[in-house]
């Protein structure tokens, strides 16, 4: 039986995993996210965007491969009067499925420009991110079609065509992350996707690592995010890293409870693990936690009609910050953006608020029976920041976008903030980063912050590759996500480092 894989990213680089399986006639990918290192040599951001399909494929960024994208096959013609018409023929779909690892976007984000009619098999708590990130990010590359995504349990074997896959939960710094066993008839592989063994969920990852060497694996796919040096950039930051995830509580214990002064968190947008953790520290410590809107909109409905995630705070136990005022805000609400839905509506508050708009963009369906109404005093906006100012100690701002709350919450009247900034960022693909690390600096300096750290990586330390890939032991290892490749030869002998567009025969 003739197996190959074809890398068209996630092969020297970090994240942008879309690798092509083929079994005699049948063909996967494994993840499909974006490459924020090959879109960064073409496209920058803001300014400089691709902005349909065509313009990832001038630059090579994806494959043209047949039967993969929507409306391929399919053009737009005008007549000369202007009349628009559909020419060409759809091409048939090419591609039986995708195994999709977990929901950050450097694996998930090109999804939206595939075929509806192809499945992409997830973690139910991974279609459930996708679906509230799908509502609070317009996105084209990335918003992807809801009935493709179909959630299947953890270790029960499934079916694609004359492949039998199974999903492992795996520990990473999202919830819901996967790992695959992919059996084609002689030969079996397995997909690590990104995983560690330091989080609250190693006890899944032990379970991953048990099945494959039970079930025995000739072809190991392995991410190797933190081999070898940090980058400049990174070296800060990696310099404060902790352990374990359990560490990072410990570390925020100490930090909250002897902080005087308002604490901001800044974390990854997804990791709602850590989100738990530090709402269960916050909420020791006596301190009200605010969360910007689109994370009070992840943990509102991800919880909301049915729990997927306990433990998560629920309603009553925060308050939402709001964008401060925006004139201008009207410019930017065709992408129905929750905060920009507030920020708009903020001289006619109560009204808008009425009208569902204030909840979320499943809002705008006024008798939606799934929407949450939330009461007027969860709210923290304009004066309310006053409040928070005058009593810092009682609260703590939880957020992502550190220079943007940074520059919402510093008064006018040049007083500093004061408190801690406790930086919680540890993943290293760009966009979780996207603000430079320089920059935040200055503004934790001229917010009169003290700068603190509370973190730990998505990713497994290289001892613990080490111990994954000796247990495992499989004929042939395959490096991925990482930007050497090459340490896994201390390892093994068996290791063949992929290349871009290059295919492996196995
Ligand atoms: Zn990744």
């Amino acid at each position: 039986m003739a197996v190959s894989l074809t890398f068209y990213g996630g092969v020297g680089e970090i994240g942008g995993n879309k690798i092509l399986l083929e079994v005699d006639n049948t063909r996967i990918f494994l993840d499909f996210g974006t490459s924020f290192s090959r879109e960064d040599e073409y496209f920058e951001f803001p300014l400089l965007r691709p902005s349909c399909i065509e313009d990832l494929f001038k630059t090579g960024i994806l494959p043209r491969l047949c039967g993969l994208y929507k409306n391929a096959g399919l053009s737009v013609n005008y007549s000369s009067d202007g009349t628009p018409s559909v020419c060409g023929e759809e091409e048939t779909c090419g591609i039986d499925g995708v195994l999709l690892s977990h929901a950050h976007v450097d694996h998930y984000g090109y999804l939206g420009m595939l075929r509806p009619d192809i499945p992409i098999y997830l973690s139910p708590i991974s279609r459930k991110i996708i679906e509230l990130k799908n509502d609070i990010r317009e996105d084209w590359q990335t918003r992807v079609n809801l009935d493709a995504l179909v959630p299947v349990e953890k270790a029960r074997e499934f079916e694609i065509e004359n492949l039998k896959v199974t999903r492992y939960d795996v520990d990473h710094s999202v919830l819901g992350a996967s790992a695959f066993i992919i059996k084609a008839d002689d030969k079996t592989l397995a997909y690590t996707g990104d995983m560690r063994f330091h989080g609250n969920a190693v006890a899944d990852s032990e379970e991953f690592l048990s099945a494959c060497k039970s079930t025995g694996i000739d072809i190991l796919l392995c991410e190797g995010t933190r081999l070898g040096p940090p980058s400049e950039d990174e070296k800060e930051v990696e310099s404060h890293a902790l352990a374990s995830e359990s560490a990072v509580e410990q570390q925020c214990l100490e930090i909250f409870s002897n902080e005087e002064g308002l604490i901001i968190y800044d974390a990854s947008p997804a990791d709602m693990n850590r989100m738990r953790s530090v709402s269960r520290v916050a909420k020791d410590c006596g301190r009200t936690l605010i969360f910007d809107s689109k994370k009070a909109y992840l943990l509102l409905y991800m919880n909301h009609p049915e729990i997927l995630y306990p433990g998560l705070p629920v309603l009553g136990e925060f308050k939402v910050a709001l964008s401060r005022l925006k004139l201008y805000a009207s410019r930017y609400s065709k992408y129905g953006l929750p905060q920009d839905l507030y920020a708009e509506s903020y001289t006619d508050y109560r009204q808008a608020h009425e009208a569902g708009l204030l909840v979320s963009q499943r809002g705008k369906q006024k008798d939606n029976p799934d929407l949450i109404c939330l009461p007027d005093d969860i709210f923290i906006w304009g004066p309310l920041r006053e409040e928070i100012l005058r009593e810092p100690r009682r609260y703590l701002l939880y957020t992502s976008s550190g220079a943007h709350t940074l520059l919402h919450f510093l008064p006018s009247d040049g007083r500093p903030v004061l408190g801690a900034y406790v930086y919680g960022k540890a993943e290293p693909f760009k966009e979780e980063m996207e603000l430079s690390f320089r920059r935040l600096l200055k503004w934790i300096e001229l917010c009169g912050l003290k700068l603190e750290y509370a973190h730990t990586s998505g990713h497994m330390y290289p001892r613990d590759i080490e111990r994954l890939v000796l247990e495992i032991d499989p004929k042939v290892i395959v490096p991925i996500h990482t930007e050497h490749p090459s340490l896994f030869c201390n390892w093994s002998g068996g290791v063949h480092i992929p290349r871009f567009e290059e295919t492996l025969e196995l």
